[in-house]
């Protein structure tokens, strides 16, 4: 199946559809699937603009909300993780992952999904040593600081990550995973961006759980975005095998934001997002571990009587698969829970941030697994 992929969209969304239906006539190719690597900007109205870590001045509205809407319909199967520029509010309506808008899935704060055979895994947000082992305790309206640390990727979704035993076709990160600079035509990187360079001399470029889920999952791909150039790079472990690392640049005219890619997959099914198994096990074996609070919220060690490995078994899934009545295929069950903006509105000079809402979403797939939400 072809694969498109982008890097930071930055709220861009009709831009880059515009570029892939261009590139399907240049090219006659059929395009499945657009993966994107964060920075999306999920958001659905004026308020949603007040829950993004950005200047005042980049309160654009941009083209998300006409997906949401109704306006126009994405022509592509979308894929997308959270980055550091998000909607943050619309995005914690899905914690497990969900339809932001019709066609438009949302993986959560981390999430594995199965799309015709191929196994895609993501992780949202940046990494900041601050606030890693801290629990889900923003809630809009945020103040400055819970406005940034609502994207600080948290311990319990890298713990839960590094339970899965099966194999990862695709990766999807923001931030890269450190060393993956290594790999690659390093020099021509810090000639592109020079302010690089004492980042990566000190190894300090990226994200280091990023590299520990790396060299631990060793997926077939890893893409990530969020430094704005493009770099390729070919990781090997110590089996022999290797992962691909592609990230590319942000979605603006003449720069390297998009491409398409060849990735194998079962002919006999259909081009649909359905469940992973392990993935779902793992999340209720692990429901115990989430907080949401501020405090430090320690992930269990191999030390002690509890149970530390959280890797499923066949008896675990199977229960869980029971849950589901035996059906992974994600439900078409995209909602409203905002009012979306419509075009032409004149611009509101003020508007404040929402309330929290529940979104059905969520209560449904956590009341069918017995997950807290
Ligand atoms: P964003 O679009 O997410 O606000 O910012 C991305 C920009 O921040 C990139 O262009 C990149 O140059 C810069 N940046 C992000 N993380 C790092 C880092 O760890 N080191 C350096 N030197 N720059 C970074
Ligand atoms: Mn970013």
């Amino acid at each position: 199946m072809k694969i498109a992929l982008v890097g930071c969209a930055h709220g861009e969304l009709e831009n880059i559809y515009d570029a892939m239906e261009c590139l399907e006539k240049k090219e006659n190719i059929k395009i499945d699937i657009l993966l994107c690597c964060g920075d999306f900007q999920t958001s659905r109205n004026e308020q949603d603009l007040k829950c993004m870590a950005v200047p005042e001045k980049y309160y654009n509205m941009c083209s998300f909300y006409k997906y949401y809407s109704g306006e126009s319909v994405a022509p592509f199967l979308t894929i997308l993780i959270g980055g550091n520029h998000e909607a943050s509010n619309y995005l914690q309506e899905l914690p497990y992952g969900g339809w932001v808008a019709p066609k438009i899935y949302y993986l959560g704060y981390a999430g594995v999904i199965n799309i015709a055979g191929v196994r895609i895994a993501g992780l949202s947000g940046i990494y900041k040593a601050k606030d890693y082992t801290k629990g889900h305790f923003e809630v809009p309206p945020y103040d400055d600081g819970a406005k940034r640390s609502v994207y600080h990727v948290r311990n319990l979704e890298v713990f839960r990550l590094k339970q899965l035993s099966q194999p990862i076709d695709i990766f999807l990160s923001h931030d890269w995973p450190t060393h993956v600079t290594d790999y690659g035509n390093k020099e021509q990187l810090i000639r592109f961006k020079p302010h690089f360079k004492d980042d990566i001399a000190a190894k300090v470029l990226g994200s280091k759980p990023c590299e520990e889920l790396l060299t631990h999952l060793k997926p077939k791909y890893w893409f990530s975005a969020h430094l704005h150039c493009k770099f390729a790079a070919l990781i090997p472990h110590d089996d022999e095998t290797v992962t691909k690392f592609l990230a590319l640049d942000k979605c603006l005219p003449k720069r390297r934001f998009l491409q398409v890619m060849d990735i194998p997959h079962n002919e006999n099914e259909e081009i649909k997002i359905k469940y992973d198994l392990e993935w779902l096990t793992t999340l209720l074996l692990t429901n115990h571990l989430l907080s949401v609070k501020s405090t430090t919220n320690y992930m269990p060690g191999p030390f002690g009587n509890q149970r530390y490995c959280f890797t499923p078994t066949e008896e675990e899934k199977t229960l869980v698969l029971n849950k589901l009545n035996k059906d992974l295929s994600v439900p078409d069950n995209f909602v409203q829970t905002s009012v979306p903006y419509e075009t032409g509105s004149p611009k509101k000079k003020c508007y404040s941030q929402p309330e929290p809402i529940q979104n059905p979403q969520t209560v449904d797939l956590c009341e069918k697994l017995s997950l807290d939400d």
